[in-house]
């Protein structure tokens, strides 16, 4: 049986992440992934002329991912698009419609009178006091059905292609959940909050794409990698744990002292089956949408006007066959010919399942539909798409119970942390930072 001081589960970012800081400290550790290759959902892949992302398309700055982008020393091949992401689209009644954020809102056609009243009133909204509710009742309750179904709806779809009547705002809008308990308001929250030095949220990708920022740092720490390699239990041995793996069609234990995971909820629930009934039972529920990306390119002459943002997204009662789509090259020119504008058209989360069977069918027909918002031509240039059947955590009401359960099992097993976005939050900035605060407060 081998030694070893600290296991890390997964090498998507919130795996390489923790292998970062511990590998900054000095520590001896080991870095299991299953499949042949780094980054976990971020996936970058080059097809002809396209460069197109099997998953994310971007990240969104914070503090933290900035901190490591510099550590890694890869700040010379960041990407931004300065003037442009701030732009974003809403489909609406047929049309696309500017939604800046600000004031700027109140005057755009997606809001009628009724909804600058409702902020007006929004002050004087009470609190909750339940420990949880949905993101449609709060917004329904603080403000009102028009501001939720032209507004909330569709940034929802784009964040977690999920439905608001299910999930928590607790669990995926922490900090307005937090705006209401501490100041009451989310208006006043924010004009008390209005001067707080806050750091500029830009969005980033890299040259050659998101898989230069998971490369970067896998890179570090190739000798204290294990690809290709499967973890099947975590057993508590004494002061520390087992560990058993599937590498080379061969089954090893190691012996270690800590172990953090990063790996899916499923997962865990299969792999530490020390966890209690319950916990296992909740972690299996949790619900992953599915989604298909779709790339289509289109030559720029085709298109009848000049697109000038992120993209749009989509309220889910126009009733179109994709959630949004992101204008890709419009942001990051080299991922596309110059001549052509390429987009990915997000299709499916949990309002349309019929990806999962008709992948095909499903590409068709949203590739029609946005040939028509777009004013392009029915046939694209370049078409291409991926299915990933399990792509997002779905934070149902009450989730913060799950995660109380398994803080509790963390606090019974010193040594053992279980992180991975449906820990952290799924934004990639969230997981840089839980596993960031994970390893410099507790190792
Ligand atoms: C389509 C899509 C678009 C997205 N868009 C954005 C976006 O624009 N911006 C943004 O901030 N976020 C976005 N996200 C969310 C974000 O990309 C993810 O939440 C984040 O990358 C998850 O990282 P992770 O390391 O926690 O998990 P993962 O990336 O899932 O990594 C887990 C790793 O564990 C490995 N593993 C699993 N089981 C085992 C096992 N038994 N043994 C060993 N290894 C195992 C897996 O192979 C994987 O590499 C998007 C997600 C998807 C799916």
């Amino acid at each position: 049986m081998n030694q070893v001081d600290t296991i890390v589960l997964g090498a998507g970012i919130s795996g390489l992440t923790a292998a970062h800081y511990l590998n900054k400290k000095g520590l001896n550790f080991l870095l299991i992934e299953a499949t042949n290759r780094p980054g976990g959902v971020i996936h970058t892949k080059n097809i002809g002329n396209y460069r197109i992302e099997q998953g994310p398309n971007s990240i969104m700055l914070n503090e933290d991912v900035q901190a490591l982008i510099n550590e890694i020393d890869i700040a010379d091949k960041v990407l931004t698009a300065p003037g442009v992401e701030e732009n974003r689209y809403i489909y609406f009644k047929g049309k696309l419609a500017l939604a800046k954020p600000g004031f700027e809102l109140l005057k755009s056609r997606l809001l009628t009178f009724k909804s600058i009243i409702a902020f007006l009133k929004e002050p004087f909204q009470k609190p909750s006091i339940q420990d949880d509710e949905s993101i449609a009742e709060f917004f329904i309750r603080r403000l009102n059905k028009e501001i939720l179904d032209n507004l909330i709806n569709p940034m929802v779809s784009g964040i977690y292609a999920g439905d608001p009547a299910k999930l928590s705002l607790r669990s995926t809008f922490k900090k307005l959940y937090s705006m209401e308990k501490e100041y009451g308001s989310l208006i006043k929250a924010a004009i008390k909050k209005r001067k707080e030095k806050r750091f500029k949220r830009i969005l980033t990708s890299f040259q050659g794409g998101l898989s230069t920022f998971t490369q970067g740092l896998a890179d570090q720490f190739t000798n204290k990698t294990w690809f290709g390699t499967r973890v099947n239990s975590v057993t508590s041995k004494g002061e520390g744990y087992n560990v058993t793996l599937t590498r080379n069609n061969e089954n090893i234990t190691l012996k270690c002292r800590r172990v953090i995971s990063t790996i899916s909820a499923s997962t865990v629930a299969e792999v530490f089956t020390e966890l209690d009934e319950s916990a296992i039972s909740s972690l299996k529920n949790i619900y992953y949408a599915p989604m298909l990306l779709l790339y289509l390119a289109y030559n720029k002459k085709d298109i009848p006007f000049s697109p000038d943002g992120f993209g749009f997204l989509i309220p889910q009662k126009e009733k179109m066959p994709f959630l949004g789509a992101i204008w890709n090259s419009a942001l990051f020119p080299q991922v596309a010919p110059q001549n052509q504008l390429l987009n990915t058209v997000f299709v499916g989360g949990t309002n349309n399942l019929d990806v999962i069977d008709n992948a095909e069918e499903q590409a068709e027909i949203a590739g029609k539909s946005f040939a028509r918002v777009m004013g392009a031509p029915e046939i694209p240039v370049f078409k291409h798409y991926y299915l990933k059947k399990r792509a997002i955590p779905q934070f149902h009401v009450g989730y913060y119970k799950v995660q109380e359960a398994i803080d509790v099992f963390e606090q019974y097993n010193p040594g053992l942390y279980i992180s991975g976005n449906w820990r952290s939050g799924v934004a990639i900035g969230d997981c840089v930072s839980y596993n960031k605060k994970l390893i410099n407060n507790n190792l």
